[in-house]
């Protein structure tokens, strides 16, 4: 795993007090693991941290004392033995102002907590400013040490995906596939999986989000793989499909369609581009084909410390791609009763042009 130095931290600090002004904050309560993992290093599943102008401070209980200790960077540390958001109320109190915090995030009873404990022996009183993912923002572009992280899991995951492809044939197991390739990942160094692998054969590949199940693999039947690992707390995600004999003729028109649609919507993703539009690229290559009324979900999302993040490659969706966007390119068609086809990348958005980061084939898919 990288360790960024602490610079990394601090310039997104800067960057978040640079929010923190325009939005007349005088404190940010960041309570998304992610963003913490994002702002200061430390990775753990709770715990809450209070941005203001100057400093920071993060409240953890006594399971995450230590490892905060030693990986949070930019900001003092402070066990907490009861709740973290009353006690981060109660230091606010203290000091006054107006302070954000996540709405989309927060739960109305932990607001109520933290507003409760914002009450006592205050000066003034605090003014609370629901803010909408704060950090989702800046976490929206990628950094480069981000970015070698996206890289490395998506390399890892692009070859294990190669490994297991060999072995696939009739008679295998979904979920002996799906084991393989999780178990690959982690003793390739990753973390683990970023989500539950998804092997899906058959008529089963016909759901999207089919899970990989107890049932062996048959000759003439579509498999959808879509996987990704954890490496350095980043994701990758890509989905690859293979047709276990030689493809029909109607297999073969589909595989073409989707894999045209996924060609034309990467090269559409460049800086300045809206999201909307990259979907669009692929909704019009299968529209050629009489095929978009079977592509059934969006063309992707951001991926970084989350595996889904914004933006969303959907219709009309206005946010503009920057250089060091993150995406997945997944357009899919899915017939009932048939089987379906998806082919995913995870792409990064360039000053010079869209760059694939899970470098696997697309063009040898059926095991004939
Ligand atoms: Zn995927
Ligand atoms: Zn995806």
């Amino acid at each position: 795993m990288t360790s960024s130095d602490a610079t990394t931290y601090e310039s997104r600090q800067d960057r978040l007090r640079s929010q923190l002004e325009q939005r007349r904050l005088s404190f940010l309560a960041v309570t998304r693991p992610a963003d913490i993992f994002y702002l200061t290093g430390f990775r753990g599943d709770a715990g809450l941290a209070v941005f203001g102008p100057d400093g920071a401070r993060l409240w953890v209980d006594p399971r995450y004392t230590l490892q905060a200790q030693s990986d949070a960077r930019g900001v003092r540390v402070i066990e907490g033995k009861k709740s973290l958001l009353a006690l981060a109320g109660k230091w606010l109190a203290r000091r006054g102002g107006r302070v954000g915090y996540d709405a989309t995030h927060l739960t109305c009873a932990q607001f109520e907590t933290f507003r409760e404990a914002g009450k006592s022996n205050g000066r003034r009183p605090l003014r609370w400013e629901a803010v909408a993912s704060p950090v989702a923002e800046l976490r929206a572009v990628k950094d480069p040490d981000e970015i070698d992280r996206i890289r490395r899991a998506c390399h890892l995951t692009a070859s294990v995906l190669d490994e297991v492809l060999r072995t696939v044939r009739p008679g295998v197991r979904e979920a002996d596939l799906a084991a393989e390739l999780e178990y690959r990942m982690r003793k390739s160094g990753a973390e683990g999986p970023a989500f539950e692998t998804i092997v899906a054969s058959g008529p089963q590949a016909a759901w999207p989000h089919a899970r990989a199940s107890n049932k062996v693999l048959a000759p003439g039947e579509l498999v959808i793989f879509d996987l990704g690992a954890i490496l350095g707390g980043y994701a990758a995600d890509m989905t690859r499909t293979v047709y276990l004999g030689r493809p029909t003729r109607r297999v073969r028109r589909m595989y073409e369609a989707v894999l045209e649609a996924q060609r034309e919507a990467v090269e559409t993703a460049r800086v300045g581009v809206q999201a909307g539009a990259v979907d669009a690229a692929a909704r019009r290559v299968l529209k050629r084909r009489a095929l978009d009324s079977y592509f059934t979900h969006s063309t992707g999302h951001g991926v970084g410390i989350e595996v889904h993040e914004p933006p969303r490659l959907a219709r009309g969706q206005k946010a503009r791609l920057q250089a060091g966007s993150v995406v997945t390119v997944e357009p899919g068609v899915y017939l009932e009763g048939f089987g379906g086809i998806r082919i995913e990348d995870t792409v990064l958005v360039r000053t010079n042009g869209p760059e694939i980061l899970t470098p696997a084939a697309k063009d040898c898919w059926y095991l004939a």
